[in-house]
């Protein structure tokens, strides 16, 4: 059995449920450490994470991703053990982080060994930030150990995140940005009163629909090459006393933007309080909580190694696509590293049956050994 595939089943016969790393970044770690990397465990919290790094000098090339998993469900709901990392007669490899993202893992460790022994003085720097809370409140993760390499002067130029990218087949897609996600609740007051006699009550949720049908109606932008138009969803709607004869005085929505980087959080706010105002509905009726800024990654040297490593071993070109919810990319993308992910087919993550082609991980380990080839050799 080939490398990567042994030390993916290994990590995933680690039941490393959020944010319990099961020992999955001790065994990188030695790995790592063997491979001459300087390696550093940094637990915040309940947290673990993992830096590495190899070379003294040059620009960081990082392999980024998280070892914990999303909780099994039902195990009965499971073919296979989630934990057992069985490969069935038709060569798939089942287990809860076979996609999202132990395989990648994996093959990023296997894919810098090789590299690592066959370049031992190649230029720049290679490093690795792995979290065990990506799939949790990614409080204590990626994003304390990006302030932490701040506080010290550090920086990654370049960043390979090991999500599950593709689609129907390997690398057929990478993503190179992520929309941003802007959740609001809009909680209307008015008085409540009789319907019969509407003069004397003032209903909150004839106002509170008045914003939301201006906010569906409005057209935020077109998107462009990287990002599909701007959305706007209604989630949640609440208001009313179960009674046919009673005007609400209390109204509320939940609401959320999936925005595109011609928007920000400030533009999406100023033209919602402008409806709100002219509802009668003050900005201090709407709670404003930003779960992630927009990111893209425009072509340049780290989307060129890409796709080049792709072609070199698969024969075909990666589509790039912004689609798909957040990533731990949303944190290293802010401070000025080139990111692109790209890992396994994702059409079956955080499901029962979680699995992938086995061979799958040995070709993603050679595709991301041929993006460091292009990277890190001058
Ligand atoms: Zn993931």
């Amino acid at each position: 059995m080939q490398a990567p595939l042994e030390l993916a089943r290994e990590l995933i016969r680690r039941p490393s449920v959020t944010p319990d790393d099961a020992g999955c970044q001790a065994l990188i770690g030695e790995r790592l450490a063997r491979a001459g990397f300087h390696v550093e465990h940094l637990r915040f919290g309940s947290v673990d994470n993992l830096w590495a790094v190899a070379g003294d000098h040059g620009p960081i090339t990082c392999f980024a991703g998280h070892t914990d998993v999303v909780p099994p469900g039902p195990i009965e709901d499971w073919t296979h053990d989630p934990f057992a990392a069985h490969v069935d007669e038709a060569g798939w490899l089942y287990g809860r982080g076979a996609a999202d993202m132990k395989s990648s893992v994996a093959a990023m460790v296997c894919a810098t060994e090789r590299f690592r022994a066959a370049q031992p003085n190649h230029a720049g720097r290679l490093a690795f930030l792995l979290t065990s809370d990506e799939e949790g409140p990614a409080v204590d993760g990626t994003r304390a150990v990006l302030d932490w390499l701040g506080a010290r002067g550090q920086r990654i130029d370049h960043c390979l995140i090991g999500e599950p990218s593709s689609d129907l087949a390997l690398a057929d897609t990478a993503k190179h940005g992520r929309r941003g996600s802007l959740n609001a609740r809009v909680r209307v007051r008015g008085t409540q009163g009789h319907v019969a006699y509407p003069h004397k009550a003032d209903n909150a949720l004839h106002r509170l629909l008045g914003l939301m049908a201006d906010l569906v109606a409005h057209r935020w932008d077109d998107g462009d090459a990287s990002f599909p138009p701007t959305s706007f969803q209604v989630s949640n709607l609440n208001a009313g006393t179960g009674a046919e004869n009673v005007i609400p005085g209390v109204a509320d929505a939940a609401v959320n933007w999936r925005f595109s980087t011609l928007q920000s959080a400030e533009s999406l706010r100023a033209v919602t309080e402008a409806y709100g105002e002219a509802h009668g509905i003050p900005p201090e009726a709407i709670d404003w909580h930003l779960s992630g800024a927009p990111f893209v990654t425009t072509e340049g040297r780290l989307i060129q190694a890409t796709r080049a490593g792709v072609q070199a071993c698969l024969g075909t070109t990666p589509a790039l696509s912004t689609g798909g919810g957040t990533s731990d990319g949303r944190f290293i993308a802010p401070t000025g590293a080139e990111v692109i992910e790209l890992g396994p087919c994702n059409q079956t993550i955080h499901q029962a049956d979680e699995r992938i082609p086995a061979r799958d991980v040995a070709r993603l380990s050679e595709i991301y050994e041929a993006i460091l080839a292009r990277l890190l050799i001058d």
